[in-house]
């Protein structure tokens, strides 16, 4: 089996939010899609391990924020390589609640749901979720999966349902890789005071590869 054809799925990058009773929680997904439009359906996959999995089904309510190209990688860094359970990701983010669930600002827009169906695969939960608000904030382009590897040089969690063991690219001169989020950075030298510009973990983290 030739996997790179999966790369060839598309996808976008959003940051899914829910409640874990008072607090504000959330992850970074990519796999989002809208199921039906009468009314607005939209299922989305969590693994089993994400906190954030957990309070979805406590709640049963989430949203998705949709980010696009302008968004900051700090966004991404904060809500796809920490854990909710540990810490408040929304401390340092503009966000809002809306329909008791919170929603990035600064992002294209967002679709929150309640959940009206769950399925269990061996690793990851499917939520099916019915619109009850959404809103557009802006009109940049969308953040697309392949923009986030290609262009911002990101990399996927292990847990991440996309996530494909065993891509290996063309390596042209030196390249140091961020043992938090997967980053890559290619040049002469590592920068003294180099912060990854996903996860924002100093140079210490990074490995020559
Ligand atoms: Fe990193």
């Amino acid at each position: 089996m030739n996997n790179k054809i999966l790369r060839d799925l598309s996808y976008g990058v959003y940051i899914v939010g829910s409640k874990d009773k008072n607090k504000n929680v959330g992850c970074v997904v990519n796999t989002a899609v809208q199921i039906t439009s009468s009314p607005v359906t939209i299922a989305i996959s969590i693994n089993h391990d994400n906190y954030t999995n957990k309070c979805i089904k406590a709640s049963n309510i989430f949203s998705i924020s949709i980010l696009n190209e302008k968004n900051d990688n700090f966004l991404i860094g904060t809500f796809g390589f920490s854990s909710s359970k540990d810490t408040d990701k929304y401390k340092n983010v503009e966000y809002e609640e809306i329909s008791g669930c919170p929603v990035i600002k600064n992002t294209n827009g967002y679709i929150v749901c309640k959940v009206i169906s769950i399925l269990e695969t061996e690793t990851h939960t499917i939520f099916v979720g019915e619109a009850i608000a959404m809103n557009k904030y802006m009109d940049e382009n969308p953040m697309t999966y392949k923009y986030y590897h290609e262009v911002l040089k990101g990399s996927s969690p292990k847990k991440a349902p996309t996530y494909i063991e065993n891509i290996t690219e063309e390596i042209k001169g030196n390249r140091w890789k961020c043992t938090i989020c997967g980053y890559i950075y290619e040049g002469d030298t590592l920068p003294d005071n180099f912060i990854c510009p996903i996860c924002g973990q100093p140079r210490e983290v990074f490995v020559k590869i």
